[in-house]
């Protein structure tokens, strides 16, 4: 069995964050946790939180900082992500919730952060075609559905598109991105936790990518990783194209 990992992946929506995530979380053997599913999983159930974020979320924009790092930290302190780590996706989505999972992590570190590149262009088109499984959030396509009349391959469940993958929520979500989430590029650059890996081509082909990103990552040794910014040279990137 592969040791676990301490795993952020960063990237536009529509950059196939979901999907990198699951099969990186297969092949490490830890749990995949996204914080967009959890928030879906809340709405569907109802619970105060769900019926806080719907609103916001349909819209495509960010729920509470405070909100989200409660959640995030509740799932962090449970044995299996305590045990082998997680691969996490959907956060951080601001500088403030990057600060918060650096000391709920403490004593330990991420062992790295990927950035899954995509050209806006391409992220438009896959997002404008996207559709998942409201029970299991697996992810289909117009150009790729599943076997049976919208059917989830997986468990069953109805396959729709994303309320929020509407043409003014996928702005107004894109939009957000460059503004609160890009700069945690730089802010894990400086802190030498940073690869960035093309997210372009077939997914096994980026799973590939990913997994060389962060086993060159391992192989480098486990050099005390800061929190803080770091003075030393920044490692150069991962660009497997
Ligand atoms: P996602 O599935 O990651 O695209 O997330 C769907 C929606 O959930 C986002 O558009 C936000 O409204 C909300 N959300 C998910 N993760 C976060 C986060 N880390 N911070 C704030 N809002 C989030």
């Amino acid at each position: 069995m592969v040791p676990g990992v301490r795993l952020v992946v960063l990237g536009k929506q529509g950059a196939g964050k979901g999907t990198q995530c699951v099969r990186l979380s297969h092949h490490y053997v830890v749990p995949h946790v996204s914080t967009g599913d959890m928030l879906r999983g809340e709405v569907k159930s109802r619970t105060p939180l769900g019926l806080r974020a719907k609103e916001q979320m349909d819209s495509g924009e960010l729920i509470a900082d405070e909100l989200i790092m409660e959640m995030v930290g509740r799932r962090l302190s449970e044995g299996d992500t305590r045990a082998r780590g997680f691969v996490l996706d959907g956060c951080p989505r601001t500088i403030s919730q990057a600060t918060e999972l650096a000391s709920l992590l403490l004593p330990d570190h991420l062992d790295l952060v990927i950035d899954l590149e995509v050209p806006t262009p391409l992220v438009l088109k896959r997002l404008a075609s996207r559709r998942v499984c409201v029970d299991c959030g697996a992810n289909y396509s117009v150009s790729s559905p599943p076997l049976s009349n919208w059917t989830c391959d997986v468990c069953g469940g109805e396959v729709i598109q994303r309320p929020d993958d509407t043409e003014d929520a996928i702005r107004r979500r894109l939009d957000l991105y460059e503004v609160q989430t890009a700069p945690l590029i730089d802010w894990y650059r400086s802190r030498d936790l940073l690869a960035s890996v093309n997210g372009t081509g077939a997914p096994d082909v980026v799973t590939r990518r990913c997994v060389k990103a962060i086993e060159l990552r391992r192989n480098a040794g486990s050099a005390s990783r800061s929190t803080e910014p770091s003075s030393s040279p920044v490692e150069p990137e991962t660009r497997d194209r």
